[in-house]
């Protein structure tokens, strides 16, 4: 997939990021205008090579792929055993605090650091599924099961 960054934002994130982030990144793309077209491979690459030291670094594309397809099957069979696979808001909001007290939680893409998945985005947020849990160990928020 490809994505398109304006650059004059790029270059106030690279003030916060380590010396040569927006060199590495418009190297890594096609420049039109004030627009950057990259592929979102080597954009990942890039802002985990210039990380700023204080978020947990994704897994690669390979790994989060792999997450997301298993989330996919687990979704599947709880809806073939009719279960419902969007969790209640109050259980969402009790997985949000803990994501965003968590020290993996990356505030700059709101992802996890271990899984990669998404975390209170409106569409793919793993806080929603009933069947995903925290992928820390000890996880800090689990499966949820309808009381029965
Ligand atoms: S899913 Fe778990 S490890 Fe990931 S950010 Fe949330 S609490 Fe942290």
């Amino acid at each position: 997939m490809s994505l398109r960054i304006l650059i004059p934002q790029a270059r106030k994130a690279a003030q916060a990021r380590p010396a040569g982030y927006i060199d590495a990144l418009l190297a890594g793309g096609k420049v039109n205008g004030d627009i950057l077209e990259i592929d979102q491979a080597t954009w990942e690459a890039v802002q985990a090579k210039f990380a700023d030291g204080k978020e947990h670094p994704l897994p690669s594309l390979a790994t989060r792929g792999a997450h997301f397809a298993a989330a996919l099957a687990r979704a599947t069979s709880r809806v073939l055993a009719g279960q419902p696979i969007r969790v209640p808001d109050a259980v969402e909001a009790a997985r949000a605090e803990y994501c965003h007290g968590c020290d993996k939680f990356r505030k700059s893409d709101q992802r996890c650091g271990l899984c990669g998945c998404c975390i209170g985005q409106p569409i793919l947020d793993k806080l929603k599924w009933s069947g995903e849990s925290c992928p820390d160990n000890p996880p800090k928020w689990v499966t949820y099961n309808e009381p029965s």
